[in-house]
């Protein structure tokens, strides 16, 4: 650990949990979003405080004016009570109180507003939540919001200063990082991350894996202390950090990563050609995407099918409620280039720890166990209602089918099918193209899917087991918290044995089962999942070439019980 007796350009070598493997050699870059890192501080004369105070005046009301826009969006698209966060967030916005401490702020210190603007919404967020208020935490985040919106607005609506954009061999030191962080990440220059909180099963964790990053976790120091830029390597292998290394050490993990991209590309030639079959039935071994970048990646590592399409990156990425064109035309351009394979698109599963930016903060007692995937697209039916006529009009082109994700009862699949049903008479009155037989199958993801799966195999086409949620939900084990990792275990024998009982049933029914969540591409139970009966494996794009060798190992070796 860091002592603060050594200088910071000594030697010094952390360890933590590697979350993601691979190695990297690379430069500190220190994660802090738009609120709170440390922004260009310009010093002022007194004559420039009027400019300033305009820029501020402009930036209020372009941020009051999209906080309208967003209201009336959401009022007309989901329901009243969730647009009244964004009356709330004007209301903050315009509070004279906010301006005059911005504008004193301005005249005492003589600095340029962004400055300011940071420092009294600093100042704000932390009376709010010493406040003794029963809402004060919620209200504590509505401040942080409107202080990110009105720096945003003061930006010049200008993407938002993108830090990766800075180092080509940035490795990312973050207290955590969460999924709405990593979407401002430019990620080509990213080399690594580091954190001191995070899981194996965190969606940081799952976004590392998909492009091969390495990631290590819970840190044993604080990294804080070191400036941006310094000389770092990176072992995602046995989670190590080295500070500032020595010549021979960058040499010879340069040497690792060089060998690891020559035996990668090996692999992946190698699976790209191999077709497996047990019994004359064939192994497949698909990719889970959300983007039209990962679908790439799942072109070149040799994917089978897309196995899983998480939509939610559309709807997360959107300030405003997206349309149906939106969603059209951006699936539209992913799924070109997969016009000849299956592609399994899933419904939004937002709700819990994933939330939707113009949803505002949906109150929830227990995120986990709330308004997640179904349950919410049920209760806003249009937000249900878009996705289906977009996927339907997909079909007529691609070979789409549709995946709910969160069914707990049967009832969840029947009332998503009249939606379905409704939508596709809507499309034959106005003559536009699907294909008629689309299928839609259930995720199972909870207890009692598994324990109903025999009603749920007369409702479903075909099955996707998210294994991420069905761990936490049969061993009540968050999937992203670190105290309870012990009961959050995927291939453990309840889970596999659970999962084996679902898998011979789907079978002998004949529909597809795939399981898609990570322990599909975990190594160390591949054999394991093989024997149970799985023949559908769905994988982040990197780990395909990796579970399509390994499959090839055993049966080479005739291995399995199939
Ligand atoms: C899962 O739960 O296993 C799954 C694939 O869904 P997600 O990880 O997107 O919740
Ligand atoms: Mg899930």
């Amino acid at each position: 650990m860091f002592s603060g007796k050594q200088s910071l350009s000594d030697r010094l070598v952390i360890m933590g949990e590697p979350i993601a493997q691979g190695f990297a050699v690379g430069r500190i870059l220190h994660f802090q979003d738009i609120l709170t890192r440390e922004s260009t501080k310009r010093d002022l004369n007194a004559g420039q405080v009027e400019g300033e105070l305009s820029r501020l005046k402009k930036a209020i009301d372009k941020a009051h004016i999209d906080l309208g826009d967003l209201k009336s969006k959401v009022t007309y698209e989901i329901d009243a009570k969730h647009a009244a966060i964004f009356s709330a967030h004007q209301l903050i916005l315009k509070d004279i109180e906010l301006f005059n401490d911005i504008e004193n702020g301005l005249r005492q210190k003589l600095l340029n507003v962004e400055q300011i603007v940071q420092e009294v919404f600093g100042c704000w967020e932390r009376k709010v939540r010493c406040a003794d208020t029963e809402d004060f935490h919620e209200r504590a985040n509505d401040v942080i919001d409107v202080g990110k919106r009105l720096l945003k607005a003061l930006a010049g609506d200008v993407k938002e200063f993108n830090m990766t954009d800075l180092l080509t061999d940035g490795v990312i030191f973050a207290k955590i990082l969460l999924p709405s962080d990593t979407a401002s990440l430019n990620i080509k220059n990213i080399k690594a991350i580091v954190t001191i909180e995070g899981t194996q099963n965190s969606h940081s964790a799952i976004l590392a894996r998909a492009l091969d990053i390495p990631f290590v976790s819970k840190i044993d120091g604080d990294i804080s202390a070191f400036p941006h830029g310094t000389r770092v390597i990176v072992d995602g292998k046995i989670g190590t950090i080295i500070i500032n290394p020595w010549e021979t050490e960058i040499e010879t993990y340069t040497r690792l990563i060089q060998r690891r991209l020559t035996e990668r590309r090996k692999v992946v030639r190698r699976a790209c050609d191999v077709l497996l079959e047990i019994n004359a039935k064939r192994i497949k071994v698909a990719a889970n995407v959300s983007s039209c970048n990962d679908i790439k990646m799942a072109k070149i590592y040799g994917a089978d099918a897309i196995g899983l399409y998480r939509t939610g990156p559309l709807y997360m990425d959107s300030p405003n409620l997206p349309t149906e064109a939106y969603l059209f035309d951006h699936l539209t351009r992913s799924l070109e280039l997969v016009r000849d394979q299956d592609i399994n698109l899933r419904l939004l599963d937002m709700g819990g720890d994933k939330r939707l930016p113009f949803l505002g903060a949906v109150e929830c007692v227990n995120p986990a166990l709330g308004l997640n995937g179904i349950r919410l697209l049920l209760k806003y039916p249009h937000l249900l209602e878009v996705q289906l006529r977009v996927f339907l009009r997909l079909s007529a082109t691609f070979k789409v089918k549709i995946s709910v994700p969160m069914v707990t009862l049967p009832k969840d699949m029947i009332d998503v099918r009249r939606y379905l049903l409704k939508e596709k008479e809507k499309l034959i009155r106005e003559k536009i193209p699907f294909n008629e037989g689309i299928q839609m199958g259930a995720m199972i993801e909870t207890p009692s899917a598994l324990m109903l799966f025999d009603e749920l195999l007369e409702l479903s086409d075909f099955f996707n087991i998210g294994t991420n949620d069905m761990v936490q939900y049969v061993m009540a084990a968050g999937r992203e918290d670190i105290d309870v990792v012990d009961y959050y275990k995927a291939g453990n024998p309840i889970i596999l044995k659970a999962l084996k009982e679902v898998i011979r049933k789907s079978e002998e029914r004949g529909k597809e089962i795939s399981i898609c969540g990570e322990l599909a591409g975990n190594l160390d139970f591949t054999k394991a999942l093989l024997d149970i009966g799985l023949r559908n494996f769905s994988v982040q794009p990197a780990f395909i070439p990796y579970v399509k060798n390994k499959i090839f190992g055993f049966l080479k070796d005739s291995k399995v019980h199939g």
